[in-house]
């Protein structure tokens, strides 16, 4: 069993970390500079550069892609709003093969504008996954449902706890995962148990860090480093080795306050002290 914090090699950029700071290129750049062994882009970074291009760079530099972050986004309040989403998602298996990705994250989206049936925003997930799967299966690429907090069951994801996560992926079978993101699913009493579930039918894909302050301000950017807050990051991270993840610990802070005003070489340096001291 690997120990995920031992080595920088072990840990991964996610390009939201520095996102109004650096290009993609630059991103790049910083990561071999700081001895980072991974990186996860975001999809509108590719659009600043040529697909193929930025795939080149990312092998040049000797580093692995974590994920892609993101496709999803599966509820619409009409059919053509769902195919769209669905014809969106097929491009972003396409994206996610071209750099040699680990998995494609899916954040799998909320209401539908006007609509008040959470039940139905969820089965339109469950089909929009499903409607993408054959594509992605084909193409050998997974897709890692990501849980996210409650909070953000209307606008973001209606899939919020592991439980439902793993549930999904029973129903869909072969080819779709988790992402576990700890600022999501920390406080969840079933976290432990529901890693377990997932490890064994091996469909632990990735595992996002950072940390939960306390006060929290304003909740879509208001991330905290490793460390600072309140999230035992390190015991999760044993329960992900313990049920067989072996991948990246990938650092995803959105922190338009604090974080995205600071000089990047300064975050990537503080990153790779906390990954190894706190994570
Ligand atoms: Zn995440």
């Amino acid at each position: 069993m690997r120990n995920l914090s031992s080595d920088s090699r072990l840990l991964s950029l996610n390009t939201a970390t520095v996102d109004p700071l650096w290009s993609l290129r630059e991103c790049i750049e910083g990561c071999v500079r700081h001895g980072v062994g991974a990186i996860a882009p975001w999809r509108h970074k590719l659009v600043e550069c040529d697909l193929n291009a930025a795939a080149r760079a990312i092998v040049d530099s000797g580093l692995v892609v974590s994920d892609l972050c993101r496709g999803g986004m599966f509820p619409a309040a009409d059919a053509a709003g769902r195919q769209a989403a669905i014809d969106d998602n097929r491009r972003a298996v396409d994206e996610a093969v071209a750099l040699n990705a680990r998995c494609l994250v899916l954040v799998v989206g909320g209401l539908p504008p006007g609509s008040k049936d959470i039940a139905g925003a969820r089965r339109q997930v469950r089909d929009g996954i499903a409607a993408v799967l054959e594509h992605a299966r084909a193409a050998r690429m997974p897709l890692a449902i990501e849980p996210l907090h409650p909070m953000y069951a209307a606008e973001r994801a209606c899939v919020n706890t592991m439980a439902q996560a793993n549930d999904l992926c029973d129903e869909l079978g072969v080819g779709v995962g988790v992402a576990v993101d700890v600022y999501h699913v920390w406080w969840d009493p079933n976290l432990e148990a529901e890693i377990r579930r997932a490890g064994a039918a091996g469909r632990l894909l990735a595992f996002h860090v950072c940390d939960w302050l306390v006060p929290t301000n304003h909740l879509f950017l208001d991330r905290g480093m490793m460390g600072d807050g309140v999230i035992d990051i390190r015991r999760i991270r044993g329960w992900m080795e313990d049920a067989g993840y072996d991948g990246t610990c990938e650092v995803e802070i959105f922190s338009a306050e604090d974080w995205w005003k600071r000089d990047p070489d300064e975050v990537l340096r503080v990153c790779v002290e906390r990954h190894r001291t706190v994570v």
